[in-house]
């Protein structure tokens, strides 16, 4: 079992504490019925859940996974759920991407997204023949919010010709407006070939301005933004990273390409959510720790029993809001489903699909560590201009 160290005071347990009172107030019994369906799981969430809690979780697990044959529906478990979903009741885990092309090919009548909402509504994009269900509506993210589809018009306006990136972490609509959308695990191939295919020397890259600083210092493409940010990765700062160093001598710091660019200058390494994880499992490293959210750290600790993990302790709000609880009556109740308009679904699925048909790299981007932070210039927009 991998060691876990909190690398501050308060971190959170790696699932929500439960009582029996959890499962018994949803009409849910731990009875031999449950205990032959879900004995065979209990290793899988034994470094998480202690023998006392799993007679609380458990039917709540048995119920979930009865529901998903009755009503042939699959849960797509993003890195960042708590290891509860993701290791119980999850049929595909991964980030957002390698959710999305599940979502496309998955032969399932229903896909509950265990993710944010815009990540439910990449699934409906690719796979709009299908019901596609998140647990709760409430699930956004920072990213999403920080730029609408009417945004990326104004954008258009003022920079005609200029290729507009979306990171995949926006809503539909404004994937339907920009040309291509791109991963941490290929913006610099994606800036690259779209300012090539416009014959752009600069790219606009929205909305995360720190995965746009952390592109612009690995290509040559002039890169611009928008000022838009990652609630839980802009908290890291290169403090952190000193102070960790300090408080567990030899620890590997590992840093995802939302935090701030100084950060990834004092980090020993940095990648996407795949990239992290590839990192640990192929050199094992004796400690590390995760820049990231906290839930990814405990996923990939599971998988890597002979590496200690240092916590980072940063949750993300919106991930959290999806429980166990709320996949049970998000699949007795079919709540909640997400739609899309036809139109801006067919547009936004374009953007995807142009990201899609690049050559597929033989693995994940590595950002480059212990560059000078750069600083890009932000779009204009009439917007912004009335913000500031
Ligand atoms: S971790 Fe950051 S980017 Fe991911 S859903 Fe939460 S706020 Fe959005």
């Amino acid at each position: 079992m991998a060691r876990l160290i909190d690398a501050g005071p308060g971190c959170a347990p790696p699932t929500p504490t439960r009582s029996n009172e959890t499962s018994t107030a949803l009409g849910l019994v731990y009875d031999d019925a449950v205990k032959a369906e879900t004995d065979h799981l209990y290793e899988l969430a034994s470094d998480f859940i202690t023998p006392i809690e799993w007679p609380a979780i458990a039917p709540l697990v048995a119920a979930v996974n009865r529901l998903k044959r009755e009503k042939n529906a699959v849960i797509l478990a993003h890195n960042y759920m708590t290891p509860d979903i993701f290791r119980l009741v999850g049929d595909f885990r991964g980030d957002s991407l390698q959710l999305a092309r599940e979502a496309a090919k998955v032969e399932a009548d229903i896909i509950v997204q265990g993710g944010v909402h815009f990540m439910a509504e990449t699934s409906k994009i690719l796979a709009p023949e299908k019901t596609v269900l998140i647990p709760d509506l409430r699930a956004g993210c920072s990213l999403a919010a920080s730029i609408t589809g009417e945004d990326v018009k104004l954008i258009k306006e003022t920079y005609p010709g200029v290729p507009i990136v979306t990171y995949v972490n926006t809503t539909a609509d404004v994937k339907a407006e920009c040309h291509i959308t791109c991963t941490s695990s290929n913006a610099v191939q994606v800036v690259e070939h779209v300012a090539a295919e416009f014959g752009s020397d600069r790219v606009i890259l929205v909305p995360d301005q720190f995965l746009a600083r952390n592109v612009a210092a690995m290509t040559d493409i002039k890169i611009m933004t928008w000022p838009g940010a990652c609630e839980v990765h802009e908290l890291f700062s290169a403090d952190d990273v000193e102070a960790l160093r300090e408080a567990h001598p030899g620890v590997v710091i590992l840093a995802h390409p939302e935090c701030p660019p100084d950060v990834l200058e004092a980090a020993d390494y940095a990648g996407s959510t795949a990239a992290l994880a590839n990192y640990v499992s192929e050199r094992a490293p004796a400690k590390v720790v995760l820049l990231t959210e906290c839930s990814m750290s405990d996923n990939v600790a599971a998988e890597n029993p002979d590496v200690n993990f240092v916590r980072p302790c940063n949750l993300c709000p919106h991930m959290k809001r999806i429980t166990l609880e709320n996949i049970y009556e998000c699949l007795t109740n079919m709540t909640h489903e997400v739609t899309i308009p036809e139109d801006i679904r067919i547009d936004a699925k374009a953007a995807i699909d142009a990201m899609l048909a690049l050559p597929k790299m033989e693995k994940p981007l590595d950002f480059e560590t212990g560059l000078k932070p750069l600083d890009i210039e932000l779009v204009s927009t009439p917007r912004l201009a009335v913000d500031a």
